[in-house]
């Protein structure tokens, strides 16, 4: 059961490859179910945070970490894959034969998933933190913030890309992929209010990219991204 929130559990019997189910107390909001949340507002958009499953997510388009060759793996990857269905990953190989380059991203539909599209990221590898990490994981995310612009999303969903497998630390994935939503979402036009803490908000969703969300597997990824996350709002 490591790296499942608390507020999932497997189908008994399922073993540890089993779907993941919501448990009592977990609620659904217009976007799927969710456990934590956390909401920030920043030029009139929604910032979230939540834990859950990313597979599970109804927003336009969901992101995967994906690898440069695009040839499905396990993680993130792989539930999307088992969840999207094949057509995913034949749409990928026809579309993309060389793959896609790390701190880029590219697009597919989403099989039987509840979104438009899947937009495959490819986040680095952590080596020692000097080898042009941050800057391939925040274009990593900004790509992917380009391509919902480009295609009308109103809401995209995101893993904390490369912090599986690929070994970068929570707290610096965190700072860099936060700190890159709400500098692209300023970016955007709007009354360019700054990143505050909302409870119950009234910000509208039905504008391009009114929706970004940040999806924990873990209730500890969740601490640590809300962290950074309050850090920033305050800064
Ligand atoms: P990478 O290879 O980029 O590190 P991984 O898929 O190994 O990607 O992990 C990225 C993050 O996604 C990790 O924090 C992992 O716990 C989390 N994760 C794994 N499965 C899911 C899922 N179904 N939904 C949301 N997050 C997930």
């Amino acid at each position: 059961m490591q790296g499942v929130p608390a507020v999932w559990r497997r189908l008994p019997g399922s073993g540890s490859s089993g779907r993941l189910v919501p448990q009592a107390g977990l609620t659904t909001n217009d976007f799927g179910p969710i456990g934590n949340l956390m909401q920030v507002s920043v030029n009139q958009r929604l910032v979230e945070l939540v834990t859950g499953d990313i597979t599970r997510q109804e927003v336009d388009a969901i992101v995967n970490a994906a690898n440069r060759r695009l040839a499905g793996g396990g993680g993130v990857d792989g539930a999307i894959h088992r969840a999207g269905g094949p057509a995913i990953m034949r749409e990928t190989r026809e579309k993309y034969p060389d793959g896609c380059p790390t701190g880029s991203a590219v697009l597919s539909g989403a099989g039987n998933l509840a979104a438009r599209f899947i937009f495959h990221a490819v986040g680095p590898v952590w080596h020692d933190g000097e080898s042009g990490e941050p800057q391939l994981l925040t274009t990593a995310y900004r790509r992917c913030l380009e391509l919902a612009r480009e295609q009308a999303c109103r809401s995209i969903a995101f893993p904390a890309i490369s912090t599986g497998v690929y070994g970068y630390p929570q707290p610096l994935a965190a700072q860099a992929s936060l700190a890159e939503i709400i500098r692209f979402l300023l970016s955007l036009p709007g009354d360019e209010s700054q990143p505050v803490v909302v409870t119950s908000s009234a910000t509208t969703v039905q504008q391009p990219l009114g929706l970004t969300r940040m999806v924990l597997f873990a209730e500890r990824d969740y601490d640590v991204f809300a962290e950074v996350l309050r850090g920033l709002v305050a800064a």
